[in-house]
């Protein structure tokens, strides 16, 4: 349970929303909800009474089995209970069954995890990947029950942003990377708890199956040799082996029970085991003694009668009964009564057949209304019993997370970061853990990052695909595994723990929000601006681009400085652009560096060594680029013609009045081909009138 500040309309809230995934919004006021929030989930509007807070004290005290909501730590969240009474009073109305005392009520504490917003989701492809290649949950998950995979999303939406609580999480993973044979062992044990946390509270709504508490029993059963792998272990698994001792009453009492492979429906009956229970072994002993009777009475009866030909059987109407063919007529025993006569026979039954008749059918019946009699009370008693059980799922869940962490770790060759309070970012050797799984290994190129508090903002410049946005996104990934409490791919790194993260990537389409590419880009760049503080780190990706050369240039540069300048941001910064003006900012604004992707160019084409390197790119490659990308040779021609023009007059210098202290000129005079060559005659070797026709064809080519 968690409140956000800010009301309605707040940024907070949307990105609380949009984390939680909500299936449905309830409200005692509609005016309250904007229709931009979460425009296509459903609303409810409930009675504001529903949430007055008396009533809704009450109903939460009453729902998790304590007198005062003091106890949950609620006391400092009037809106949360007012919101979490509302909530038991929708369930209530709509009949969603509660077991009072079941339910658990967590307080979250906004500042201690990190809120990520939706692009930065995204961005950084934490649940749904971009491309073709695995999300972060996916590569990071190697649980083996789906409670533990539960988790690990959660904990991957929500980084921890104190370093002590991080700190635990990372000697516990540490812990299970060294004892690769703990770590294998626990593997292979953890997945018979399967999902206990889920079937426990399917038994607390009374909608365990048969096969369900089978579940829980082996589970029972399970825990206490992984309770002894979980001992001893450090930090966030230092006493969970005691919390994951199961009441012995529920795994006793299932296992007398139940029989070995209960079925997953109740209706047919048959899951109670021989020997469990006096009454319902009763009911199975009469019934077969009579189904006995019956099945022994048609040669009982021929003999008595001395008519061969007596036949015993059933039909839906009349039940058991006797046939005897007219001709045997006389001899019928006194005791028979007659039912039914046909062409060739007489159908008669007895007193005696009629009493095991109801033994036999009751006798189904009845054991089935027993066995179901005996699964409510194993539900029951496995309700009784879910805190207890619960403390179980949530000590395996938290195993099941490490266990998997640290088998990614193992596997993939990540180091532990050193997580402090500084406000550094020193990444030595660290590698996209996404682009890396999909190059394969050994195919990434490891780079270094160094933010401290005299380089703040890095302006990485180079031409496009040459990994600006993989290094970018990788630093930001490298962070937030961090505070999830997860090794770094890296050969090591000391992190100060940020407060938020912002990745945002100009000019991406958001056609569903019917708003152009380039107010999306400037919109969330906004809220950036807004709600960055001096430990968030920022990671803008071409921000700008989304607009014309001069606009986007210009809005680039003044933001840099906005960042540099302004005393409540000044954050870590990663600025990737591929206008190489801005490089010139550094040596103005001190906190700012240069840094560049390496290429390598060999007469017109270019290598990407996806190396990153100390200071500006000079020029942007980008028709060498798009000659990799296979324009025709003509056009490439035209387009050189072009930018050698554009060059020569220099027009973003000419037309933009570059700030008082900053001169974004590029120095000497950029080439041009014209004057390349006219630099190259040798005027020796000339006639005055090659010269003159040499001169005409210069001037031409300039367009004059
Ligand atoms: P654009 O500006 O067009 O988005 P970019 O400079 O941001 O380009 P990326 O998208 O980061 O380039 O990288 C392009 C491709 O280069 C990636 O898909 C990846 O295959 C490869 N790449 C990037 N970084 C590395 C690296 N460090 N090691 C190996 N390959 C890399």
């Amino acid at each position: 349970m968690t409140e956000v500040p800010g009301g309605a309309g707040s940024v907070a809230l949307r990105d609380e929303l949009e984390r939680l995934d909500v299936a449905e919004l309830l409200t005692g006021d509609p005016a309250s909800l904007p229709p931009s929030l979460l425009p296509g989930v459903v609303r409810t509007v409930l009675a504001p009474q529903l949430f007055d807070a008396g009533r809704a004290a009450e109903r939460l005290a009453t729902a998790t089995g304590t007198v005062s909501l003091l106890g949950l730590g609620l006391d400092e969240m009037p809106v949360g209970v007012r919101a979490a009474g509302a909530v038991l009073g929708y369930c209530e109305r709509s009949r969603v069954a509660l077991e009072p005392g079941l339910l658990r009520l967590v307080p979250r504490q906004g500042g201690e995890l990190m809120r990520l917003d939706p692009p930065t989701r995204r961005n950084l492809e934490l649940l749904e990947p971009l491309g073709r290649g695995p999300s972060l949950a996916q590569l990071l998950d190697r649980t083996r029950t789906p409670m533990g995979a539960r988790l690990l999303r959660r904990r991957l939406q929500e980084p921890l942003t104190e370093p002590a609580p991080i700190g635990a999480r990372l000697s516990a993973v540490a812990a299970l990377v060294t004892d690769r044979a703990r770590r294998e062992e626990l593997r292979k044990r953890i997945g018979a708890v399967r999902d206990l946390e889920r079937l426990v509270g399917r038994a607390g709504q009374g909608l365990a199956t048969p096969r369900d508490l089978g579940v829980i029993r082996d589970a029972c059963a399970a825990l206490p040799a992984l309770a002894a792998l979980m001992e001893g272990l450090p930090g966030d698994l230092a006493g969970l082996a005691e919390r994951a001792v199961a009441p012995p009453e529920v795994g006793a009492r299932l296992t007398a029970l139940l029989v070995k492979d209960p079925p997953p429906s109740a209706r047919e009956g048959g899951f109670i085991r021989d020997g469990a229970d006096p009454e319902l072994d009763g009911l199975h002993a009469s019934a077969a003694e009579a189904r006995e009777f019956i099945s022994g009475l048609e040669g009982r009866e021929r003999e008595r009668t001395g008519i061969r030909s007596l036949k015993v059987g059933y039909n839906r109407v009349f039940g058991y009964y006797l046939e005897i063919p007219h001709a045997h007529r006389d001899a019928v025993p006194a005791d028979y009564v007659r039912k039914q006569t046909l062409v060739g026979a007489e159908r008669y039954i007895t007193p005696h057949l009629k009493e095991q008749e109801t033994v036999v059918l009751s006798a189904r019946e009845l054991a089935l209304a027993r066995e179901m009699e005996l699964l409510a009370e194993a539900t029951r008693l496995v309700t009784a019993h879910a805190p207890g059980l619960l403390a179980c799922s949530a000590a395996v869940a938290t195993a099941d997370v490490t266990q998997s962490l640290a088998a990614v770790a193992d596997e993939e060759g990540w180091t532990r970061p050193d997580v402090d309070r500084s406000t550094v970012t020193d990444i030595e050797a660290g590698r996209h853990p996404l682009v890396e799984s999909s190059l394969g290994r050994g195919a990434f190129v490891a780079n270094d990052t160094s933010l401290d508090v005299a380089h703040r903002i890095v302006v990485l410049t180079g031409p496009n695909m040459a990994g600006k946005s993989t290094y970018l996104r990788q630093v930001a990934l490298i962070t937030l595994l961090a505070q999830v409490g997860s090794f770094v791919p890296a050969e090591r790194a000391r992190l100060g723990v940020c407060d938020r993260i912002f990745t945002r990537v100009g000019a991406q389409d958001d056609l569903s929000a019917g708003l152009s590419t380039f107010m999306v880009e400037m919109a969330e760049t906004a809220a950036i601006l807004r709600q960055a503080t001096a430990r968030s780190l920022l990671v803008l990706d071409e921000i700008g681009r989304g607009t014309s050369t001069y606009d986007g240039l210009s809005i680039a540069q003044a933001l840099v400085e906005h960042i540099h300048d302004s005393p409540q941001l000044n954050c870590r910064t990663l600025f990737a652009t591929h206008y190489h003006e801005l490089t010139a900012l550094a040596e103005h604004l001190p906190r700012v560096v240069n840094a560049r992707v390496e290429v390598v160019e060999e007469g017109e084409t270019v290598t990407f060594l996806h190396r990153i390197r100390p200071g500006g790119a000079d020029r942007s490659y980008g028709i060498q680029v798009a000659k990799l990308a296979g324009l025709p040779a003509s056009l490439l021609a035209r387009a050189r013609e072009i930018l050698g023009e554009l060059e020569l007059h220099r027009p973003i210098e000419a037309d933009r009045p570059a700030p008082a202290q900053l001169d974004l000129g590029l120095g000497a005079p950029p080439a041009h081909p014209v004057l390349d060559e006219l630099a190259g005659l040798d005027l020796d070797d000339l006639t005055p009138r090659e010269a003159l026709s040499k001169l005409a064809e210069l001037q031409e080519r300039m367009g004059r």
